[in-house]
């Protein structure tokens, strides 16, 4: 799965790697990926803990060593291993390791938690970055969020999750910070599969029932950036079907 000379993004489901029979525990599946990474290739998942403030009191303050990821017992697994770097981001933070430090800078924190400056826009400039989902659907593929900071579209600047008491800053250890564009809802990123499958190499392999799909990030950006452009609802759920999504389609319905 890892080769020479590559920088991987990892999504995974340990539901589906446990029932293709790939690695019976979390533990067993990081030590796998770790001997198996070539020492000129770095690894990096995401350590999200969305630790926003929030308009009622009792919100989570975040800490770097110890404010375990929200995305899955293999982040969190990862995040624990030895030899394993975190960035400070107080609610999009990555974990890393390998032949990362070039571009890894675990002290970066931006307003912009998926956008410029990132972490993310750091690696998708890489040569050779490349996204791995081991058995999770498109709406894990967090790249997409940053290909709609890319395609600047009109609706960044809007805090989607309001509705929920969700404020546009976030606490940590460090101090407060503003976040100035929150990555909106992902369910429909389903979408873009269709669209990549299609017209780029998407390489699928299988483990049993197991689906492992690894994507160029540079050629998914090349071709998912104009068509997100000219149509800035391409990524979104239908129209009232979803509320974060509904406030980006309103303010494109005022354009
Ligand atoms: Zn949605």
């Amino acid at each position: 799965m890892l080769q020479e000379n590559r920088h991987y993004l990892l999504h995974s489901s340990f539901k589906e790697i446990k029932q293709s029979g790939l690695a019976g525990t979390p533990n067993e599946f990081v030590t796998m990926l770790l001997n198996e990474l070539p020492e000129t290739s770095s690894l990096m998942m995401p350590a999200f803990t969305y630790s926003f403030k929030k308009s009622a009191p009792g919100y989570e303050i975040f800490d770097v060593v110890n404010t375990p990821s929200k995305v899955g017992v293999v982040a969190e697994t990862f995040r624990c291993s030895h030899n394993v770097i975190r960035s400070c981001d107080p609610t999009h933070s990555f974990c890393a390791t390998g032949a990362h430090k070039n571009y890894f800078d675990q002290f970066t924190i931006t307003n912009a938690p998926l956008g410029k400056g990132s972490i993310l826009d750091k690696f998708a400039q890489m040569d050779n970055a490349y996204v791995i989902l081991c058995g999770t659907d498109f709406s894990s593929f967090t790249l997409l969020h940053y290909i709609e900071y890319l395609a600047e579209l009109p609706w960044l600047k809007y805090n989607p999750w309001e509705y929920l008491g969700v404020l546009a800053e976030t606490v940590s250890q460090r101090g407060t910070f503003v976040r100035t564009e929150i990555p909106g809802c992902s369910k429909s990123f389903t979408k873009a599969e269709k669209i990549l499958v299609e017209y780029i190499a998407v390489n699928s392999i299988f483990h049993n029932t197991l689906r492992i799909v690894t994507l160029n990030v540079q050629e998914t950006i090349s071709l998912l950036l104009p068509l997100v452009k000219s149509n800035p609802r391409l990524l979104l759920c239908d129209k009232g079907t979803c509320k974060p999504c509904d406030t980006r389609h309103k303010i494109l319905d005022t354009l």
